[in-house]
């Protein structure tokens, strides 16, 4: 069982708490909460002893308050380890505080808004009825909107300066362009004409504008920090333990808890904690989520090695640790953060660029406005108004948040229900795809496995044979690996994993090959066994020693989740690299009529490949470092949470709950995505070309520029929360299924 009083030192505390006076905030992942009576065990637990206690059953996480004076957090974390909740501390985010205070300021921006365009109302009432007070009252009732306006316009509207100059320094056009452009001859014109004791003045339309605004970014970027919150989660979650060598062999510890000059081991497959130099022997490292670039890079011993690179090399990586602790694992946050956010969606690409060419024209008609008003003979003032009322009426602030707002309230939509959205992209990608690709060990079936029987091959006594393979497994990500987990074993080394075949190592002094019997340096017998078992061979130096029969249950939900599929017309096909007794026992069993066993990594990839040069569209599922190709190949890719960090890194979606479950719910969201940003895109275009000529000639003024404007981007918003509230169509419940099962 772990030791968790390291998290009791204060310097440990403060790379995963946020502290307020004497009580310390704390997120934590609970990997064994699998349903509400779980999760209410978890909150029963803490009850009494902590504040607040909240669980989060999709994301598979607790977040409650407490008194370290009072009760140290390890007797927190030991109660919720002894109960089998499998607690895992979770680094604390500098961003999320960051985000916290720009969200506060947002809040105090609409606050003022609110507050100015009120009071300018009230102060230019007279005007709307057409009562002309006394001049003297009249002047001053100007210079006081000048005064309540100020600040509702210039520091409220702060933003849409501050953006429009940033894009033009960029030689860009945004959305902020016009909305600055209209700002600011609003204001100034009304501040020169109260000056001037004379002219219409648009004190009243600027607030308005302004209080619209922002509101609607407000609204906006909330539905977007929510579904950023779940994708630090994720990345917290990744890389928060470690391997540390010690002198009995390796223990697992938090990432607070490696210090400067430790060793740690990656497995192959998993990130790398902290920064450091590599050690022992040269290795293949990916560190596309630090650079971006997709190639492997070799790196040799005494080199340096970043957090959050992956080992792809076939052994494990041995890093002396350098710099560790908050720091890299942040970086490591906002790379994949960033990732999400650097492959655009194709649709936002295209509102992009109409946006730009929008903007572009909007500004000429406005200036065609003006000139075309004077040439009619109306008035300077009302030669203003029309630009005013162009400028504003024609603001794609609707278009601009089409697709955005769309994307971002399906991606917390799906994040509530435990996926995890890491390219946003995809979403639509999903809508059309007609083939699912799966694969089996840790996806179609339960990440643990048990070891059902040994079966000694040459004399060497089983539990001799099971502490070798025990030991060749340690650090092994596969799900093989679970199966001995609990074995006491010698140390091992020269590990090497070859994905899809085996693991070898030297145990005592000897030479050891454990995996499948095709791939066996050497010639074994096989003994029967019962379909849906998974046999592994123990090989040494010329013999095979033993084979260890291996069983894994399949997740509950799947046989339902089957059954949706194929009732929604999608052709399936299971892809595995286990034996062809065990892959066509469980596809007969599902229905799968297409499935392949002794797949290896490359025979997937090519198998996929196939399908698309016949024009599919494939989603691919998988867990391990083998499926990494087909995941970062496949049009969508989904990858399960406990799988190796490399699947992980590859794919579009993950399975944060542990479950295939959801993925019928991602079909439904991708699809009702897609009819919203059409939705949206056609309303917003719509809108602003209606308007257009109205303003053009004079027929709508500012005020009702700037209403008309806000509502139809309140329209935009408010469909593409509709997809907050999609639910399944027919959800696999792991209750049927389990009946299926029986
Ligand atoms: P799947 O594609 O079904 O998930 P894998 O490709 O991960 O299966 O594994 C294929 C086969 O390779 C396994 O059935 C096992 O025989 C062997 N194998 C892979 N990794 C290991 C390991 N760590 N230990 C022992 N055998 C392994
Ligand atoms: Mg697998």
């Amino acid at each position: 069982m772990t030791d968790w009083t390291a998290f009791d030192r204060p310097e440990v505390r403060a790379g995963f708490a946020a502290t307020a006076g004497e009580s310390c905030q704390v997120l934590i992942a609970l990997d064994g909460i699998h349903c509400s009576a779980c999760a209410a065990r978890a909150e029963r637990l803490l009850a009494g002893q902590a504040e607040s206690v909240s669980v989060n059953l999709a994301a598979r996480t607790l977040s409650f308050r407490f008194k370290p004076q009072q009760k140290p957090l390890s007797v927190l974390l030991r109660a919720l380890d002894e109960a089998g909740l499998q607690p895992r501390v979770l680094a604390r985010e500098d961003a999320g505080a960051r985000e916290v205070r720009e969200r506060r300021r947002a809040f105090a921006r609409i606050g003022v808004a609110t507050i100015c365009a009120m009071q300018v109302m009230m102060l230019a009432w007279p005007s709307y009825f057409g009562v002309q007070p006394e001049p003297a009252i009249a002047q001053l009732l100007r210079w006081a909107q000048l005064v309540v306006a100020a600040p509702g316009v210039l520091w409220a509207g702060w933003p849409f300066f501050e953006g429009a100059w940033r894009a033009a320094r960029g030689r860009a056009l945004d959305m902020n362009g016009p909305v600055a452009l209209a700002l600011a001859i609003a204001f100034g014109a009304s501040a020169w004409r109260t000056v001037a004791g004379s002219g219409d003045l648009y004190f009243d339309s600027a607030t308005m504008f302004v209080w619209f605004l922002a509101v609607g970014r407000y609204l906006e970027s909330r539905t977007r920090a929510r579904a950023g919150e779940h994708l630090r989660l994720l990345a917290g979650r990744r890389a928060l333990t470690a391997q540390r060598r010690v002198a009995t062999g390796l223990e697992t510890v938090a990432i607070g808890q490696l210090r400067p000059g430790d060793v740690a081991v990656v497995a192959p497959g998993d990130a790398v904690p902290a920064d450091g130099v590599l050690l022992e022997q040269p290795l293949e490292l990916d560190e596309s989520l630090l650079t971006g670039e997709s190639q492997a890079v070799l790196r040799h011993p005494g080199e340096p090695v970043l957090a959050g690179a992956i080992n792809v090399g076939a052994a494990p990586l041995a890093l002396q640790v350098g710099r560790c602790g908050a720091d890299t694992v942040l970086a490591q946050i906002t790379q994949l953060m960033n990732r999400a956010h650097i492959c655009k969606p194709r649709l936002q690409q295209i509102a992009d660029r109409i946006a730009g060419h929008f903007v572009a024209a909007v500004l000429l008609l406005a200036g065609l406005g003006y000139a075309l008003a004077l040439h009619r003979g109306a008035s300077q003032d009302a030669a203003l108004g029309i630009v005013l009322a162009v400028l504003v009426a024609s603001c794609p602030c609707a278009l601009s948040l089409a697709v955005p707002a769309a994307l971002a309230a399906a991606t917390s939509r799906l994040a509530r229900s435990g996926v995890l959205v890491a390219n946003a992209g995809a979403l639509q990608a999903l809508a059309a795809i007609d083939t699912v690709l799966f694969d089996k060990t840790g996806t179609l079936t339960r990440t643990e496995m048990k070891l059902q029987r040994v079966i000694p091959l040459a004399g060497l006594d089983e539990q001799s044979c099971t502490a070798i393979a025990a030991a060749l497994e340690h650090g092994s990500r596969h799900p093989i690996a679970t199966a001995f987990a609990g074995i006491a074993a010698a140390a091992a080394d020269e590990l090497r994993q070859a994905a899809g075949a085996g693991v070898s190592g030297r145990v005592d002094g000897q030479h050891y090959w454990l995996g499948a019997a095709e791939h066996a340096p050497c010639p074994v017998r096989l003994p029967e066994t019962q379909p849906g078992e998974t046999l592994v061979v123990l090989c040494g130096a010329e013999r095979a020693l033993a084979c260890f029969v291996l069983s894994a249950n399949l997740r509950p939900e799947v046989p339902a989740l089957v059954e949706e599929l194929e009732r929604r017309r999608l052709s399936l096909e299971l892809q595995s690299g286990d034996a062809p007794a065990t892959v066509q026992a469980l596809a007969q069993r599902l229905g799968i009529e297409r499935y392949a066993a002794r797949q290896t990594p490359q025979a997937k990839l090519q198998r996929l490949q196939q399908l698309q040069a016949g024009g599919g569209r494939v989603l691919a599922i998988g867990d391990g470092v083998n499926d990494a190709p087909l995941l970062a190949a496949a049009d969508v890719s989904a990858a399960m949470p406990h799988g190796a960090a490399l699947a992980q890194s590859r794919a579009d979606l993950l399975l944060l709950g542990d479950s295939l479950a959801p993925v019928t719910l991602a079909l439904d969201v991708s699809h009702a995505v897609q009819r919203r940003i059409r939705e949206n895109l056609l309303w917003a275009l719509g809108y602003n070309l209606l308007v257009l000529p109205l303003a053009m000639s004079g027929h709508l003024p500012p005020w009702l520029a700037a209403a008309g404007m806000s509502l139809s981007s309140v329209v935009v918003v408010a469909n593409a929360l509709r997809l907050d509230a999609v639910v399944p169509r027919r959800a696999p419940t792991p209750a049927l299924a389990v009946v299926e099962q029986r």
